[in-house]
């Protein structure tokens, strides 16, 4: 029976790597019927809206969903269509495996890590109070009424919700996760020192989680700051991280750079029954429409979409071809090569054309 997915291109270089991911999904022969949905900046020309109602209804339906990038312009009034979409489907936990694939550039080796990023609070909210307005000014007012603590009139002021709901539930997914994969280790990153009331309680309720599982699986803690130093002096100390949604952002983007870039970086936003795959980085608007960026992100975002649609020989046959490509180093984007100038590097397109080749059939 065929699967029928979702697809979002996304803008920026979406199309493109995206068009590349679906050729090179369709190349395993697994069937699969792909509805494809507009949001972000074509969606807003086209319909007057950044993340039109039928894309929620097509996700809600399929269940699945792969997605290209979307670009969110910064300070221009428009939340990001990328957050407002996870909230929208529930999509709380980011699960983001950062590993080395030989023929990358990279200072290391066998690095095999997972980043379990909570999707739902933190400073990711979207509650806000902007500088000057009057409701800024009461808060401000309340705020030194409460806690006699003084904040400059002309501030603007971020909200960072931390539940002990929400934590519990992107731990648990962690500890689920690592069991079901052969992890053995998780590690905890905070800044509890600082944030007591909402770091200190989303570490807290790991602490707790950690006990149920304790027989099987590892757990410590790290502070943030010092967790960034750690991944890049020795990530093979690490094994699955579990993090708030702005540190989670971040480390993933730190771990990505650590196995060789954005380019090779894949991403899975999951929910109780809903799952939507997409590579970590962005829409990269600099390189749009020129068949220059690498499609492995996007092609291993589908990979990662196989397994979860019960597809794991075509998953593993997709993920072996895509590796063959990248150690041999021929047929690569400009990003793989050892000198980004080099005249040999091929296009988006080509790459994802030598990765259908290698597919085995
Ligand atoms: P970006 O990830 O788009 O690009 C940063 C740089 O990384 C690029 O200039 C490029 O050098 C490199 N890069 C990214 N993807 C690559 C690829 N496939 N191959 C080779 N190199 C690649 O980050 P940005 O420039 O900060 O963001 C651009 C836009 O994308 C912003 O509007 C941002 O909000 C949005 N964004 C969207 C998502 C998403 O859709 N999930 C994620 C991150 C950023």
């Amino acid at each position: 029976m065929a699967h029928v997915i979702t697809l979002i291109p996304g803008d920026g270089i979406g199309y493109e790597v995206s068009l590349a991911a679906k050729r090179c999904l369709d190349a395993t022969g697994v069937k699969i019927i792909w509805e494809e949905m507009l949001a972000g900046q074509d969606a807003l020309i086209k319909t007057g809206e950044l993340l039109p109602q039928n894309v929620i209804a097509s996700i809600q339906k399929n269940k699945v969903a792969l997605k290209g990038p979307l670009t969110t312009p910064i300070g221009a009034g428009f939340r990001s269509v990328n957050v407002a979409l996870r909230q929208a489907l529930e999509l709380y936990a980011c699960v983001r495996p950062a590993k080395t694939y030989a023929g990358v550039k990279s200072s290391f080796q066998d690095i095999d890590l997972v980043i379990v990023r909570e999707n739902s609070e933190d400073l990711y909210a979207g509650i806000e109070f902007e500088e000057g307005k009057p409701e800024t000014k009461n808060l401000i007012a309340q705020i030194k009424k409460d806690t006699q603590k003084s904040i400059r009139t002309d501030s603007g002021i971020s909200i960072k919700p931390i539940s002990k709901f929400a934590s519990a539930r992107i731990v648990r997914y962690a500890f689920e996760y690592a069991l079901a994969n052969k992890r053995k280790k998780i590690t905890c990153v905070h800044k509890a020192n600082i944030m007591k009331f909402t770091d200190g309680l989303f570490l807290k309720v790991a602490r707790e989680i950690a006990q149920e599982f304790k027989a099987k699986i590892i757990f410590e803690e790290a502070i943030v700051d010092n967790m960034a130093m750690q991944l890049v002096q020795k990530p093979h100390n690490y094994d699955v991280l579990v993090l708030p949604n702005l540190y989670g952002d971040i480390i993933s983007d730190l771990c990505a750079g650590i196995v060789g870039g954005l380019g090779v970086a894949p991403g899975a936003n999951l929910g109780k029954d809903l799952a939507v795959f997409e590579a970590v980085h962005g829409s990269a608007p600099k390189y749009k429409g020129l068949n220059k960026v690498n499609p492995t992100a996007m092609i291993l975002s589908g990979v990662l979409l196989l397994r979860h649609i019960r597809e794991a020989a075509a998953a593993d046959n997709l993920e072996q071809a895509t590796k063959d490509v990248i150690a041999e180093g021929k047929f690569v984007t400009y990003d793989l090569k050892a000198d980004p100038q080099d005249p040999t590097a091929v296009g988006t397109s080509q790459m994802a054309d030598a990765i259908i080749k290698r597919l085995k059939k």
